[in-house]
This record gives structure tokens, C-alpha cells and sequence, in this order.
């Protein structure tokens, strides 16, 4: 039985699979099993870089915000939370599980 002390391979495969360290870019909750990207300036106005959100955060931004909202707040620096009813949406999911996901339809 020769075993091989091979740099603990699982190490790395276990760091593989954990989820992104980086906390979402909207409401700075930790991420869950689904990632969704976001161009905080959207792609059709040049936007190249993405941010990591939840799924929920990504339905609320673009249900808040038109591009033209999106470029004027990256650019000057405005934080999304800026807008009360998004700001609004950030202090209700605070306390939500990461992939807590139900209910920008029934929540009405
Ligand atoms: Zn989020």
C-alpha cells in the first residue's frame, strides 16, 4: 500500500468548489450556490468589467435602473443604494439565507 503524499489533492479540489470569497456586489451579503455577473456599466455602453451578485440583486438592479441610470452612477460614483427603493431592498435581504430567492413576484 503505497501512498503517496501527492500535495494533498483535495485540498485543491475542496478550494475549487467553495464558493467565491468575494461578498456580492450589491447588498455585500456573502455569495450562494448561484453567481450571477453583472456589468455595473452595461456592455452595450462599453462596460467590460462584471461584478459578482445574487441572482435577486441582479433582478433588482435591472428593475430599477435603465442603462443610461447604470453608466450615470458608476461614473460619478453613486452607489446603487442611492436609489430608496433599492436601498430599501438591500436592508430587507440582510437577514435572507445567500440563496434565498422567492419572491420579487409574490412579495407585493
Ligand atoms: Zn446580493
Amino acid at each position: 500500500m503505497a501512498r503517496k503524499n501527492r500535495d494533498e489533492p483535495w485540498v485543491t479540489e475542496e478550494a475549487e468548489r467553495a464558493a467565491p470569497a468575494e461578498p456580492c456586489w450589491l447588498c455585500g451579503r456573502p455569495l450562494g450556490k448561484t453567481v450571477d455577473r453583472f456589468h455595473p456599466i452595461p456592455k452595450s455602453r462599453g462596460g467590460r468589467d462584471t461584478v459578482a451578485v445574487h441572482p435577486i440583486c441582479r433582478e433588482t438592479i435591472d428593475a430599477n435602473f435603465t442603462a443610461s441610470e447604470l453608466v450615470r452612477h458608476a461614473q460619478g460614483g453613486i452607489p446603487l443604494t442611492d436609489n430608496e427603493t433599492v436601498a430599501r431592498f438591500v436592508k430587507w435581504v440582510a437577514g435572507k439565507p445567500a440563496d434565498f430567492h422567492s419572491a420579487t413576484k409574490a412579495g407585493r
